[in-house]
């Protein structure tokens, strides 16, 4: 019997987090949840998960920048991928380390889309650690302006889309930034 990892979900909105855990058994994974970033950071640095499901803004005064921070502080190989959401306005994030954040999503989400996303990252990282099998590309993320609703290019944590850049580039349409008006992902495919 080999480990199953399980996916770790770090939201402390009550309302919100059993929905998520909910929908990521749904698709056939283990699942821990947890609401601060400190219980966070002990977590991933004494078992390992699959994925990390992290809400940007926990508690006031931290951040899941920090849980990002420990996760890069662990040996490549038990590094999992962080898939990061956040309501509405983003203020003071800097320098997203997207070697480790997959992709920004924003709330709402569709919480059966958001399984299959999370899914698929899941698979990817199993994957790319044994390096055996085909590995499964997540399905591509679109995102929409939190002000008008057109759609925006998704941050995906590419090397040409630089997070900070991406937080402020003003809609084509509207002029406003996804770090003042936040937005909207769906998934495509
Ligand atoms: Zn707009």
């Amino acid at each position: 019997m080999s480990y199953v990892p399980p996916v770790l979900v770090v939201d402390d909105d009550l309302s919100l987090a059993p929905a998520l855990t909910l929908s990521i058994e749904t698709v056939g994974l283990p699942v821990e949840h947890c609401t601060t970033a400190e219980v966070a950071i002990e977590l991933v640095k004494s078992r390992q998960y699959g994925c990390v499901v992290l809400d940007l803004i926990l508690e006031p005064g931290t951040s899941g920048i920090y849980v990002v921070n420990a996760v890069r502080g662990l040996a490549p190989q038990n590094r999992p991928p962080v898939v990061m959401m956040t309501g509405a306005n983003i203020e003071n994030v800097r320098g997203i380390d997207r070697d480790i954040v997959k992709a920004i999503l924003f709330k709402p989400l569709d919480l059966e889309l958001f399984a299959q996303y999370v899914l698929a990252t899941y698979r990817r990282s199993l994957d790319l650690r044994s390096a055996a099998g085909a590995a499964l590309l997540p399905p591509p993320v679109r995102t929409f302006c939190g002000g008008c609703g057109s759609e925006i290019p998704a941050w995906t944590g590419s090397d040409e889309n630089l997070f900070d850049g991406w937080l402020d580039a003003p809609c084509t349409n509207c002029g406003i930034t996804p770090r003042d008006g936040g937005g909207r992902s769906e998934w495509s495919g």
